[in-house]
């Protein structure tokens, strides 16, 4: 979750096109999207009559009919409320489109990860997705619920600007366009280092803070060493040059602040001067001046505001390239398009097939090397091995988050590849090494096996991994809150929530990733009687770290490096010496002693 990023931080892209791709997502909404942009081309018609109605106001100031006046402002007032309206609307309108559309994209992108198979999980960092997830749609919520709209508004603001102009002078609109290089060129040019600048300023200040938390989470190594001097004159440092780099900004912005109001007071001083001598001359009149003024400004104003909206859209666009990226992202593993059905009751037979399989991150090293294994319905095989033998490997494959290289898996003799994922997955129950706990209720937490049960379905899965008890003893029994990450359980009671959940999903294929720590003797006794309990009648695969496991099943599987290297019961591997016995003798954590 660290590394979520900030809008500033997250890379634009040059290809503006890019935004193409939200086209999907606008077109459910085309209706909404007409009436903004009826919205949106009405308001800035308005806007540009507005100077028509000063000039008429203006013109008649020393008219002797007092009514005209009157109505000249009435209608002034009238085209205000319009304006006012309508812009109110085309906010309303825009802003639910973008909000619509970026829940949209959100719901899209989580229901596209959550299916990813463990190996996109190995390319792409959790918290990059969040950043897309969160910060990219942000970004993509402010061009589609706002910075669109208003650069199409500038952009007709502009053009319609430009032509009232012209109609109302030529000459004057041509002296505007000689004036405007002269003043757009130095504020293009300082703007652009005042860019550079205040990145640097920005860096400096990252930079500072970055310093400021490292000594500040490390201060007790940083006063044991006696290292404080050393840190202050560090962080001295980075502040100064932060400071010197806010100073340079500072100092380009006063000096453009200083050149553009000159150059634009002058400007507009300028065609006044001409437009004022026009007016003498009555070539033209005092409102039509007016008038003029006030499109030269509104046009001005639209070429700032499609300047700063660039760098936004480029940034929007960025956003839409990744998010397309997890869109599109294609999963190593997928459903056939059409898939075999497994014939119920599924009975839970698990074939390996010759399975080799290196995970992609690990193409070098054979986690399986030719496992050829049969397991019969209803039967219980222990996995034992060094750590790194390939364990957890088998019921990684067995629940199809890889595909093996060579070889194939079959459950009741399906190939597990021809099956729809979520349809064979629901004749597996897992019980992870390290059980996951949400922050939820018990009573949520165990029903996550089977959404449909009921409490009394729960309660029962609870008794029978010997749960009840210890959920009954919370503050609220089944509704207390377990917190997050399930911080107030212990190992061997996260271990048999995990295992009540397995017996609710009631499936005829059980895995169990058994814990590596050791539990005291109480929580060891309740485990493994849940265990006895939710593997009876079902076709059960653990990966042992436990005499007792062991001796209960029906088949030891031991593995090294991949490769199945003794089958047999307990008595049978004992006495045939080699790995089991020396494993046997250091590894079980509750050793020979327990015999
Ligand atoms: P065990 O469960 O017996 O301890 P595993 O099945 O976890 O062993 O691992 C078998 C081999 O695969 C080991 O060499 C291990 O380092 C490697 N491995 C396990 N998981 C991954 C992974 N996600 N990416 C790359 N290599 C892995």
């Amino acid at each position: 979750m660290a590394d979520v990023k900030t809008k500033e931080e997250r890379e634009k892209s040059r290809r503006i096109g890019a935004l193409g791709a939200l086209w999907p997502f606008l077109l459910p909404y085309r209706g909404l999207i007409a009436l903004a942009a009826l919205a949106l081309v009405s308001t800035a018609m308005i806007s540009l009559t507005l100077p028509l109605a000063v000039r008429r106001v203006v013109d008649n100031f020393g008219a002797r009919d007092a009514v005209i006046l009157d109505q000249y402002f009435g209608a002034a007032i009238v085209i205000a409320a319009l304006l006012a309206i309508g812009t109110g609307l085309r906010y309303a309108l825009v802003t639910r489109l973008g909000e619509r559309v970026v829940a949209d994209i959100r719901k899209a992108v989580f229901d596209r990860v959550i299916g990813m198979s463990p190996s996109f999980y190995e390319r792409i960092m959790t918290g990059e997705v969040l950043s897309r997830i969160t910060t990219d749609t942000t970004l993509i919520l402010s061009v589609v619920g706002s910075s669109v709209s208003i650069a199409l508004r500038n952009l007709l603001i502009f053009v319609g600007g430009m032509a009232l102009m012209l109609l109302t002078s030529a000459k004057l609109t041509g002296l505007v366009l000689l004036i405007v290089p002269v003043v757009v060129v130095p504020i293009l040019t300082l703007g652009r280092r005042l860019r550079v600048l205040s990145r640097e300023n920005q860096d400096w200040i990252a930079a500072s803070s970055g310093q400021a938390s490292e000594a500040l989470g490390a201060v007790q190594t940083v006063q044991a060493y006696t290292h404080e001097n050393v840190s202050r004159s560090a962080f001295a440092g980075v502040t100064e040059k932060s400071f010197d780099a806010a100073m340079r900004r500072v100092n380009t912005r006063a000096l453009m602040t200083v050149i553009v109001i000159f150059l634009v007071f002058s400007g507009v001083v300028g065609v006044l001067w001409v437009g004022a001598r026009d007016v003498r001359a009555e070539d033209m009149s005092a409102g039509a001046l007016v008038q003029f003024v006030i499109y030269a400004i509104m046009v001005a104003g639209a070429v700032a505001a499609l300047s700063e909206i660039w760098g936004e859209l480029q940034r929007a666009a960025g956003a839409t390239e990744r998010l397309v990226e997890l869109l599109r992202s294609i999963d190593a593993v997928s459903d056939p398009a059409t898939p075999a059905q497994l014939a119920p009751p599924v009975r839970g037979r698990i074939d390996f097939e010759d399975v080799s399989f290196a995970y992609p991150a690990r193409p070098g090293t054979q986690a399986l090397d030719h496992v050829s294994l049969s397991i019969s319905p209803g039967e219980t095989v222990a996995f034992v091995g060094p750590s790194g033998a390939g364990k957890t490997t088998i019921i990684q494959l067995l629940l199809r988050f890889y595909d093996p290289d060579t070889g194939r898996i079959t459950l009741d003799g399906v190939n597990l590849a021809s099956l729809r994922r979520d349809h064979f997955r629901r004749h597996v129950a897992l019980v992870p090494q390290d059980p996951v706990i949400f922050a939820a209720s018990a009573r949520e937490n165990i029903r996550f096996g089977r959404p449909d049960a009921t409490d009394a379905e729960i309660e029962a899965a609870a008794k029978a991994a010997a749960a009840h008890d210890f959920i009954m003893a919370l503050p609220e029994g089944y509704d207390s809150g377990l917190g997050e990450r399930g911080v107030m359980l212990s190992g061997g009671q996260k271990q048999r929530i995990a295992i009540a959940r397995a017996i609710l999903r009631d499936a005829p294929v059980l895995l169990l990733d058994e814990a590596t720590s050791a539990l005291d003797a109480e929580s060891e006794r309740a485990v493994q009687h849940a265990v006895d309990e939710v593997s009876s009648g079902r076709t059960t695969l653990i990966v042992a770290h436990r005499l007792a496991t062991v001796k209960k099943a029906d088949r030891i599987v031991v593995m090294d490096e991949g490769r199945i290297v003794a089958v047999g019961s307990h008595g049978e591997l004992v006495s045939g010496g080699g790995l089991y016995a020396r494993l046997a003798q250091l590894q079980f954590t509750d050793g020979l002693a327990a015999e």
